[in-house]
């Protein structure tokens, strides 16, 4: 590599650091904003998340959890018995039916645990790779960098990835982004992608990565 591109790359790795490090300031204490107490539950309710805001998934599963606690209870019932518990969040049938026939494999097939193995968690219905993700960082601890729509958006915007569909993107935030910091990088781009960077009204001049920033 000739010197003058091996002081791009050098500056280049400083400014995702910088950014990396801005990120981990204004957003310390990171989480996901679903209400879960167990592996089951937070498939569950990120399942129940998709086009449908965490605050509304967290109003209907108090009383989900106290109906169905474990995959047990779930495989049990028809979708029909469980879609009156779902009915204020988007496309609750598909959800309904996603859910029953997620814990019958649960149970037959893994026990009654949530599996923690990529692998096997996409075999699951209503399961991507994104929700796969979540389930093995937040729930099991094991690094990943789940993409979703703000985590696509922003890492595209902070040119911390350029490729075009969501697998791509993860697997290059996974080379730009050390091990340690996958699971907190992808909660504080959701955080800048709900709070500044939004997709239709980014607030640049606002923005504390402005500087770092060519979008
Ligand atoms: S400067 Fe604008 S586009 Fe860049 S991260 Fe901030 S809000 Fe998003």
């Amino acid at each position: 590599m000739s010197s003058a591109k091996v002081n791009k790359h050098e500056q280049e790795k400083q400014r995702i650091e910088q950014v990396l490090k801005m990120l981990a300031i204004h957003y310390p204490q990171v989480e996901t904003g679903l209400v879960y107490d167990n592996p089951f539950q937070l498939l569950v309710a990120t399942v129940l998340s998709a086009q449908t805001t965490d605050q509304q998934v967290n109003k209907i599963t108090a009383r989900l959890f106290d109906a169905f606690p474990t995959a047990y209870e779930m495989a049990r019932i028809k979708p029909a018995d469980l879609e009156p518990y779902l009915r204020r969040v988007g496309l609750y049938r598909y959800k309904a039916r996603y859910l029953v026939e997620a814990s019958k494999i649960i149970v037959e097939q893994h026990g009654g645990r949530v599996p923690d193995q990529f692998k096997e968690l996409i075999k699951l219905p209503g399961v991507g790779r994104k929700t796969a993700n979540i389930i093995l960082s937040s729930a099991f601890g094991i690094p990943a960098i789940a993409v979703d729509t703000h985590v696509f958006r922003v890492s595209k915007r902070l040119n911390l990835a350029d490729e075009k569909n969501a697998e791509l993107v993860e697997k290059q935030l996974e080379t730009v982004v050390p091990v340690e910091d996958w699971v907190d990088t992808h909660h504080r781009l959701i955080a800048h992608g709900r709070t500044l960077c939004q997709a239709r009204n980014p607030q640049c001049k606002n923005c504390f990565l402005n500087e770092w920033c060519s979008f």
